[in-house]
């Protein structure tokens, strides 16, 4: 569901990314195009300019030439037409002119051809005859039948205008002169007067051909220009330069300038397609990059996904892959059962396992060993394994299994195949060493769906049959649950409860067992809550020792101890050592030995009054720390009492080591007195104490045939409820008073 989320989202993000990439190269483009296109403009305006140059340095030093030959007429007097003409005709050839002319008043005028005309109507004699100098609109010549532009100029007697000069320049020599190739020969140029007639047109194959009237043309040629015709009217008449786009064929950019003679404006013509080429070879480009930079972090992209990918498998594997038996690990398992849980067709049950005892395997055969044992407990599980079910393992010797069932009893019964196979393996020739499994299973119910809830119901049923210690499995019920609850309840009062002085010693009396004389006592802690009610140490103190708050109660026992046996020592009473448990996690903490010692000095109570319990199993957590704790607090002087002896593992062997005062006979022996092999292991025991000189109690003795077979067999002091049971201090005041 999340992948499927994920790659949902993965999908997303790369059409949003392309869509912007989309967008920015339309834009980018767009913006590209525009900018082409101002550069086209630009270019057309240079272009425009220059022709604009061309045929006014033309026309206008025509006619300045024509002005200046006037005066010069003018300066000759009354000089007759011959003479006139004669120095005319020296000129013409230095300009392009066709012929000139000269005539008076009357209009009639002499040209340097030889001809005689009238001119006296013509638009050019009229407006010089009134002072202007004047440039005709294209006309057709009389005598030569050609298409001519007329310059004239008034000749001036003084302040009276005496006739005009006049000279014929062919539109042929401006058509030639603006022919001049442009855009590589794709552009072309127009003359035409504002209202669209034309003054020079073209020769260029694509231009209008026989064009009388620009707006005429543009509109034979293409409907859609009637449209650019309009435009091309306004810009005209506004008298700015501009452009439009018309259509001959093909679009084309019309750029207009005014030419500042008569009412002429210069048109210069080229393709838009030609124009646009250029910016089109420069987006197509544009794009060609893009596509190739885009093919690049594409190819890139996949690269890195493809590593990402491969990490990823890595990473899984490491995550996934048991390095050490090659299955499943814990992350692997809880996918797996993720998965199976939606498809779950049977009822599923999950089931933790580990060995009762493995660390002791891998003390006592070695590590290599105890990876064996790891492999072998791996495969069985795993060759029990049916089809939709899995095996996983967390840490250590902790397997995970879910199984399908259709009924309880299957699961059960597979479980103690499991246990059995796992049982055949044989880790030493010389030694008969049997591995003890220990499974928690859970059945699932409908709506079970959170692995870790999953899980932690199954561990819960696993740490009940460890606590069990009898019984290869226990099954989840909620009464277990509740038990939990109520441990965690009682975890999360022990801090309160010792601030608000629930704790209370109680002491426990030990007998001599030939005198029956009070030898000692031990000190045990109470929590009585503030209503009266007892809650056993038995439910609390292993909290205590799981938190470490332990520790803190131990500390409070034995300030406690020490006091009140300095006040009975005080008030002279019989005073017997008591011993204070000490329990495993003060081993986390060395540093407690000069606690202790202080406290003990503090009060005032002499070593030898005060004693340490502690359980030998503690040892086998962390031996050398043990060692050297015990051998510290003896050598300070406390006698070492082993608690529970007979409940650890390697009992024996460290009789030799540690420096043992006391040996506590654990209640299980003492219980089993009566059978014939517990009664050679105590007397055996109680040989070998007696051997290395250790002083033996024993624990838990209820029966007075208990009490008669520990004393014939040598036990030097009895602690149990034959005798008494644990009591308040008070009462314990009593009995050294021998009062009770
Ligand atoms: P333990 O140190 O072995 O203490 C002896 C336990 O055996 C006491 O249980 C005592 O009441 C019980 N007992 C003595 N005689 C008999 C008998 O004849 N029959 C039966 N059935 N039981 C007998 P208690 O007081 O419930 O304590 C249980 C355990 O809690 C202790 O076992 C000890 O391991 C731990 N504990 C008690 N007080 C302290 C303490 O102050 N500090 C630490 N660290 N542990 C403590
Ligand atoms: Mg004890
Ligand atoms: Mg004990």
């Amino acid at each position: 569901m999340v992948r499927k989320r994920k790659s949902i989202f993965k999908v997303g993000y790369i059409v949003v990314l392309l869509i912007i990439s989309v967008i920015a190269l339309v834009w980018y483009s767009y913006v590209l195009k525009n900018e082409l296109r101002g550069l086209v403009r630009n270019t057309l305006k240079e272009v425009s300019n220059q022709n604009i140059l061309v045929v006014q340095k033309e026309i206008e030093g025509d006619l300045s030439a024509l002005v200046e030959i006037s005066e010069r007429v003018a300066s000759m007097g009354e000089t007759g037409e011959e003479e006139i003409l004669d120095i005319l005709r020296g000129i013409e050839e230095r300009y392009s002119f066709s012929r000139m002319g000269f005539c008076r008043e009357d209009g009639i005028a002499h040209t340097t051809d030889g001809d005689v005309v009238d001119i006296s109507d013509r638009e050019y004699f009229i407006n010089s005859m009134e002072g202007r100098n004047y440039v005709s609109d294209p006309i057709i010549d009389a005598i030569s039948g050609e298409e001519v532009i007329v310059f004239s100029a008034p000749v001036k007697s003084g302040d009276s205008i005496i006739g005009i000069l006049y000279a014929t320049y062919q539109v042929e020599s401006l058509r030639e002169m603006l022919a001049v190739s442009s855009f590589e020969g794709e552009g072309y140029t127009y003359i035409i007067e504002r209202d669209g007639d034309k003054v020079v047109d073209s020769t260029h194959p694509t231009s209008f051909q026989n064009m009388t009237n620009i707006f005429t043309s543009m509109k034979d040629a293409d409907g859609r220009n009637y449209q650019v015709v309009t435009e091309l009217q306004r810009l005209l008449g506004s008298g700015e330069p501009g452009y439009v786009i018309f259509y001959n064929k093909v679009g084309k950019y019309m750029y207009v300038t005014p030419l500042g003679i008569n009412d002429w404006f210069l048109i210069d013509v080229v393709p838009v397609d030609f124009m646009e080429n250029t910016s089109n070879y420069i987006i197509h480009r544009t794009y060609f990059v893009c596509g190739i930079l885009a093919i690049v972090c594409a190819v890139i992209a996949i690269a890195i996904l493809r590593e990402e990918r491969r990490k990823k498998q890595k990473m899984q594997d490491l995550l996934y892959v048991d390095e050490l038996t090659g299955g499943n690990t814990l992350a692997k398992f809880k996918k797996e059962v993720e998965r199976r849980l939606q498809i779950h067709y049977k009822k599923l049950a999950v089931v933790v396992m580990d060995l009762d005892d493995f660390k002791l395997v891998n003390e006592l055969f070695g590590f290599e060993e105890g990876n064996r044992v790891l492999r072998h407990l791996s495969k069985t599980l795993q060759d029990n394994c049916m089809e939709g079910e899995c095996v996983g393992r967390s840490m250590a010797d902790r397997f995970l299994m879910l199984l399908c069932y259709d009924e309880e009893k299957e699961v059960k019964q597979r479980i103690l195949k499991i246990a059995e196979e796992i049982q055949e393996l044989r880790l030493s020739q010389t030694m008969e060493y049997i591995l003890h499994p220990v499974f928690g299973i859970y059945y699932m119910i409908t709506g079970d769906d959170d692995i870790e809830e999953i899980l932690d119901c199954a561990s819960l049923a696993h740490n009940m049959a460890k606590q069990a210690k009898s019984g290869v499995y226990k099954v989840y019920t909620n009464e277990i649950k509740e038990k939990e609850l109520q441990k965690k309840q009682l975890s999360d009062q022990i801090e309160y409860a010792y601030q608000n002085h629930e704790f209370v010693v109680y002491y426990q009396p030990k007998y001599d067992s030939r005198t029956k004389k009070l030898a000692g006592a031990e000190a045990l802690v109470r929590w009585r809550r503030s209503d009266g009610q007892m809650v056993s140490p038995g439910l609390f103190v292993p909290l205590a020792e799981e938190s470490g708050f332990v520790c803190k109660l131990d500390e409070y026992v034995f300030r406690e101890v020490c006091q009140a046996q300095k006040r009975w020592l005080d008030q002279g009473l019989e005073v017997v050592p008591i011993s204070v448990n000490l329990s495993r996690r003060h081993l986390d903490n060395p540093e407690f030995i000069r606690e202790y010692k202080a406290i003990l000095d503090a009060s005032g109570v002499p070593i030898e009054y005060i004693q340490l319990e502690i359980t030998e199993s503690a040892m086998f957590e962390k031996k050398d720390e043990f060692l050297q704790i015990m051998e510290e607090l003896h050598n300070l002087g406390f006698m070492i009492l082993m608690d529970d002896f007979g409940t650890g593992y390697s009992s024996l062997m460290m009789l030799k080591s540690i420096p043992i005062d006391v040996m506590k006979l654990d209640k299980s022996f003492v219980d089993d007195y009566d059978d014939e092999r517990g009664e050679q292991i105590i007397r055996c025991v109680m040989r070998m104490a007696q051997d290395l000189r250790i002083a033996i109690t024993a624990e838990g003795v209820e029966t007075e045939e208990q009490y008669k077979f520990l004393t014939s067999i040598g036990c030097d002091t009895i602690q149990g409820y034959y005798f008494a049971r644990p009591m308040p201090e008070e009462e314990y005041e009593m009995r050294m008073n021998n009062k009770i």
